[in-house]
């Protein structure tokens, strides 16, 4: 996705992806970083990073995760363009404005989601987690960033029904390692909209399970265009060319399938 944009704008540059293990992070993150121009940085970093660069924008500094690096002069600043790839993602489908949202998950991409819907002027979140006391923890810390969300949080056993304008996921559960509980396909109906951060599979359980029930939804490879195109915008300041990284983006998932 990125070196086709690189290729469409005739730009000098190379994204490569460094898989690195906790071993290996500390010494060759800084190593990285002097040897790029930008980076992005993803599961399990994103928290990891912030002592490591030098300024952060509002975003990441207020939800506590950085996914995109900037080096720029001498230092490094992080960003958080998960967020913005909600927003856009959700206004690309004309659902701008939800009302109400189940987040299911409370890690990096579950607080990119709050900073979005705050965006949105959304005005409550319900958080489903599998741990009550991170959730209590989750929602302690989310309404304090974002004091005009009502937040409540409840287990998967606890769901019972969901009257919702949009329905999140920010697990791994689709993927194909994780199974679709039942307790939340029986919270998927009607006309809510449903968003899974999961991108591989392209289409996973829940959101064919939410075709069949007649919602919206938006795929996860959405969120992984937009909040690309907006690193792209950060890292080079020009505008992404978003049709060629979306064709780029898709040739290389359905590769994969
Ligand atoms: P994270 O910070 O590690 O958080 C993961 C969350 O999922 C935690 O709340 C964790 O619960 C929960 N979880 C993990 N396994 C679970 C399971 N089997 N059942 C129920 N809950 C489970 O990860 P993240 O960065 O938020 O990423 C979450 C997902 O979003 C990943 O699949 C990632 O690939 C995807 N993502 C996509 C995009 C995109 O652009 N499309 C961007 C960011 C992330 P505990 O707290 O109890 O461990």
């Amino acid at each position: 996705m990125m070196n086709a944009a690189f290729a469409e704008l005739k730009m000098n540059a190379e994204y490569r992806a460094v898989s690195l293990s906790r071993e290996e992070f500390a010494v060759r993150f800084p190593e990285l970083k002097r040897e790029s121009s930008g980076m992005n940085v993803t599961i399990p970093y994103k928290s990891d990073v912030i002592p490591l660069v030098d300024e952060l924008d509002e975003v990441s500094s207020r939800i506590g995760a950085v996914n995109v690096i900037k080096h720029s002069g001498s230092k490094y600043i992080g960003y958080n363009t998960d967020a913005g790839g909600i927003v856009n993602s959700l206004k690309e489908h004309g659902k701008g404005a939800p009302r109400s949202a189940l987040l299911v998950g409370a890690g990096g991409a579950a607080r990119a989601f709050c900073e979005a819907m705050n965006e949105l002027h959304c005005a409550s979140i319900t958080v489903v987690v599998r741990d009550p006391v991170r959730g209590e923890r989750f929602v302690a810390e989310m309404g304090r960033a974002f004091p005009n969300i009502r937040f409540g949080f409840a287990t998967l056993p606890q769901l019972a029904h969901a009257d919702t304008d949009l329905i999140f996921n920010a697990t791994p559960i689709g993927s194909s390692e994780h199974t679709l509980p039942d307790q939340l396909k029986r919270v998927i109906y009607g006309h809510a909209t449903v968003f899974d951060a999961v991108y591989r599979p392209m289409k996973t359980d829940l959101l064919k399970t939410a075709e069949l029930r007649g919602c919206s939804v938006i795929y996860g490879y959405e969120m992984l265009l937009h909040q690309g195109a907006l690193a792209f915008k950060i890292w080079t300041g020009r505008e992404a060319p978003v049709e060629t990284m979306r064709r780029a983006l898709l040739n290389s998932l359905e590769a994969a399938a």
